[in-house]
């Protein structure tokens, strides 16, 4: 596998699989954050024989791209999610949610605080 500017390449061992994945990352998903370690789904096939089942995984990813810890739900090929899967998927994704809504009000009140600066010295300069 490739590594570029824009991605890395990181590793995790697969419980189901019985080996390590490679997992390709984008550096961009670092950007504007600032809370660590934040989930990542990851989806794959597992096929065993004339098994086939999809293995979601939630990689919870440090700040420096490191995969720190992995929960892994597996789903059969045309089983519907269990509640308790559906909660382990949804629950480190709301939770993401919140931190980056949290994210966006303080980053509206540094743009609001910013515009009131900028429109103050245009009013000096002006009188
Ligand atoms: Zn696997």
């Amino acid at each position: 596998m490739v590594e570029d500017d824009e991605t890395i390449e990181r590793h995790f061992n697969c419980k189901i699989c019985q080996i390590s994945h490679r997992v390709k990352l984008n550096k961009r998903l670092l950007e504007g954050r600032t809370k660590f370690p934040f989930p990542y789904v990851y989806l794959h096939d597992h096929i065993n024989g004339v098994e086939h089942k999809e293995v979601l995984t939630i990689l919870y990813i440090d700040n420096n791209l490191q995969i720190r810890h992995s929960e892994i739900q597996e789903l059969g090929y045309d089983s519907l999610f269990s509640k308790e899967q559906v909660e382990a998927i949804t629950k480190p994704l709301i939770k993401e949610i919140e931190l980056l809504r949290n994210e966006i009000k303080k980053l509206n009140r540094e743009i609001d605080d910013l515009k009131i600066k900028l429109t103050s010295k245009h009013y000096t300069r002006q009188y």
